[in-house]
């Protein structure tokens, strides 16, 4: 492997904040809930999931209340800083849904199909502004032992000049092009625009209104507030990586960190120089892999690789910059784009992932089937979060429907174990999957005692 180059100085010199977030039209905080409230539904947590829960909740039963409250603003979190993929895997991908539902994989496959579609209904419906391109997505082979996988996956094979003349980079050998399965978006903007529309419809929504605690009698579910109480008829939690309300959910989820730089727009010349004119999201097909896009504006958004977890489940705002994992990603980038040496980034930020160990969300209830959750999308819920929505909400209903009944639902991922062993089990996984990337995908005895125990991935 080539030595990396040293691109510290100028990730540095990109603003240290999520590019989507930084706009001057972005929405002002709302007020913070206090005293004591009554509604029908409470949502917990601003980012997509809680979003798409307070929207379908309310066109469905325009008439009951529904509030919805944030711990810090909406969209801040997750659903304003990924990568802006929008995909219809309901299962991270169909290897993993494939594998791990093998006799409804078809079913949900058409569930995610049609989810994405609703997505993109809803965004016409309620004019969110939030660029939904549906360019669909290119998987890319930059290792010879990937291609085969491409040309058997039912996307669109492109060879190395196919997909060179499509996206201009010396390291592609072949690329699969799946145009019907991913939209693009500018994610903050839809969370924002998720957000307006719910307020049109009535949902009164709270930011920076943690909730800290749960309860429930025969009347309902009491949230605690920093600073007053929710009195609810049943409840729905999005809260993604943070501490589960219901807590013997929290081992189900650890927080892994990923890592995303943009660069400045690009001009005329460069813009030339690599094509990329059906604007595609593209990812390679290491275990490690890139993610990476145009925006509105042509500036490429650069992520993943590197996952980082910290001992404990740590969760804090200082890990969301990592200046080794930002200079290995610009490193990455010039390898890919060499034709671009010279250009500067913008923006540098990560996030923490909601990971549990069977990679697609899962879904239940507590208090008596008055609380419902969705969580776990480890990575790919920014369509996803939609459908986890609808599920809480079936869910909530008492009713037994076809979502309910679905494996994927019924069931749950294998939890993480406490420390020491959660980090060093993680730890282990980081390294093996480093080491079958450089194997030509070779898996060690700790990857095939995963696969076994039912909690592998191959991206
Ligand atoms: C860097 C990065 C890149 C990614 N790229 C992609 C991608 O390209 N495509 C894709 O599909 N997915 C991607 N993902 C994952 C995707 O962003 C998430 O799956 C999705 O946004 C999850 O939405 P959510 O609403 O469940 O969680 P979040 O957006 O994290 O929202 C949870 C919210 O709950 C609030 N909250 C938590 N606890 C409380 C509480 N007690 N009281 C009140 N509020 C609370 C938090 O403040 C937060 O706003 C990426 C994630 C990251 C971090």
């Amino acid at each position: 492997m080539p030595r990396e180059r040293d691109y510290s100085r100028l990730v540095m010199a990109a603003e240290p904040k999520p590019f989507w977030l930084d706009r001057p039209d972005a929405p002002a905080v709302r007020e913070r809930l206090s005293g004591e409230v009554a509604c029908d539904l409470a949502v917990i947590g601003g980012g997509f999931t809680g979003l798409w829960t307070a929207l379908l909740f309310k066109e469905l039963y325009p008439e009951r209340s529904v509030v919805l409250v944030e711990g810090n603003r909406v969209g801040w979190a997750a659903s304003g800083r990924n990568g802006g993929f929008c995909d219809a895997s309901l299962t991270h991908g169909a290897a993993n849904g494939r594998d791990r539902f093998p006799s409804e994989f078809d079913i949900l496959q058409r569930l995610g199909a049609r989810n994405l579609d609703a997505i993109q209904a809803a965004v016409d419906r309620h004019g969110i502004d939030c660029g939904f391109e549906r360019t669909g997505t290119i998987a890319v082979a930059t290792q010879e032992y990937q291609v085969a996988g491409l040309r058997s996956s039912g996307a669109a094979f492109l060879d190395t000049e196919a997909v060179r003349a499509e996206v201009n980079s010396p390291t592609y050998l072949a690329g699969a092009w799946d145009k019907e399965g991913t939209a693009l978006v500018q994610p903050a903007a839809l969370a924002w625009g998720l957000a307006a529309a719910c307020e049109r419809l009535g949902v009164r929504i709270a930011e920076r209104t943690p909730a800290t605690a749960l309860a429930s009698d025969a009347d309902g579910v009491r949230v605690r507030l920093r600073d007053g109480v929710l009195r609810a008829g049943q409840v729905a939690l999005g809260t993604s990586a943070f501490p589960a309300l219901v807590r013997r959910l929290r081992p189900y989820i650890v927080p892994v960190y990923d890592y995303v730089l943009v660069t400045e727009p690009l001009g005329a010349a460069q813009r030339a120089a690599i094509g990329w004119r059906n604007r595609q999201g593209i990812g390679d097909s290491g275990n490690q892999f890139h993610y990476y896009r145009l925006t509105a504006d042509d500036r490429i958004v650069w992520g993943g690789y590197d996952a980082i977890y910290h001992f404990g489940r740590g969760l804090r705002a200082a890990y969301d910059q990592r200046p080794a994992t930002f200079a290995r990603l610009a490193d990455h980038f010039f390898t890919t784009f060499p034709q671009l040496e010279g250009i500067g980034f913008s923006h540098r930020w990560g996030g923490a992932i909601d990971t549990c160990s069977r990679f697609c969300a899962f879904y239940g209830t507590a208090h008596r089937g008055r609380v419902a959750y969705a969580l776990g999308y480890t990575g790919l819920g920014v369509g996803a979060s939609r459908f986890g929505a609808r599920v809480m909400l079936d869910l909530l209903s008492g009713d037994r429907t076809e979502l309910t009944e679905l494996t994927m639902v019924r069931g749950k991922p294998i939890p993480f174990p406490p420390e020491p062993l959660a980090y060093l089990g993680v730890q282990a996984t980081r390294w093996s999957l480093a080491r079958a990337d450089r194997r030509s995908g070779r898996r060690n005895l700790w990857l095939r005692a995963l696969d076994a125990a039912g909690m592998g991935f191959d991206s």
